[in-house]
């Protein structure tokens, strides 16, 4: 997609700072990093976002996730790791071309990924009626 910033990554129109790359999985470190070793994971073909990636391109980018993710994980020597995607830009999506996010993370790091917030759970019957799939 020509106006796509990651396609232009993938077209090497402009540079980035690659960590991993196959046929179909293009891996790079986040240019405004949260911490050290943030790192996207990306198909090299155009997809919006999860709810449009084909399954072949979206296998083999969790494939490439969980590999950077055990790179990581040996490599920082982190206690744990995030996994994150932003679908849609009520998600808080502002690159509109899938990639998930891969974030080292340390006991004590005090990043707050999960936010406490003030919904009120009542009958989760009725939630569950509404999404379950048979
Ligand atoms: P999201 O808000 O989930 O869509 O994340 C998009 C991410 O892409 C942000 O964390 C940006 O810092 C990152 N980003 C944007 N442009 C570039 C770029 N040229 N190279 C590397 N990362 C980028
Ligand atoms: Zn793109």
């Amino acid at each position: 997609m020509t106006n796509c910033i990651f396609c232009k990554i993938i077209n090497k129109q402009i540079p980035c700072f690659k960590i991993y790359e196959n046929k179909y999985v293009l891996s790079f470190l986040d240019i405004n990093p949260i911490l050290k070793g943030h790192i996207l994971v990306i198909p090299k073909k155009h997809f919006t976002n999860v709810l449009d990636t084909d399954d072949f391109y979206l296998s083999e980018v969790i494939k490439v996730v969980k590999l950077i993710s055990n790179n990581i994980k040996q490599k920082l020597n982190c206690d744990g790791i995030n996994i994150l995607n932003a679908s849609g830009k009520a998600a808080e999506q502002s690159v509109m071309h899938l990639h998930f996010h891969i974030l080292p993370r340390y006991d004590n790091d005090k990043l707050n990924t999960f936010p406490k917030t003030k919904y009120i759970k009542k009958d989760l019957t009725e939630i569950q009626k509404i999404l379950k799939i048979d």
